[in-house]
């Protein structure tokens, strides 16, 4: 079984049974960043990096955040989740997974050129990574 598959709300991870940048409402979505394409309305708890937080409150009004640092990993579900700078814009993150040893990282949106204010893009080691490829 995929660590994350792509459904009709968007990709799920189904150990961590949450969402990510999901594009309806879902009971846990992890959002990559405060971009209206990947941060929608309309779920119940939402996982963000702390620099996206004060956004999505001014986007999405009030709702359960959750914010955390990146390189800090939580446990959803008896899964692994960490967020790692993806240099697009303020807070903007990727999403690393990890299950009984196999990880998996989605890019969300990303730029390699550090501009000294999104956060220096960071490789992250993984078994499968999955890439937007909108923004170089
Ligand atoms: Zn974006």
């Amino acid at each position: 079984m995929p660590l994350i598959e792509f459904t009709d709300k968007g990709l799920y991870c189904p150990p961590g049974n949450f969402y990510i940048d999901p594009w309806k409402g879902v009971d846990r979505a992890i959002i990559t960043h405060a971009h209206s394409d990947h941060a929608k309305w309309g779920s119940k708890h939402y996982l963000c990096h702390h620099l996206t937080k004060p956004i999505l409150e001014t986007r999405l009004g009030p709702n359960d955040y959750q914010s955390i640092e990146w390189n800090v990993p939580i446990d959803m579900n008896g899964v692994k989740v960490s967020l790692h700078p993806a240099g697009h814009i303020i807070g903007s993150s990727q999403v690393r997974v990890e299950c009984k040893g196999e990880v998996w990282v989605f890019s969300g949106d990303y730029k390699v050129e550090n501009d000294g204010l999104s956060g220096a893009f960071e490789p992250v080691k993984c078994h499968n990574f999955i890439t937007e490829s909108t923004f170089g």
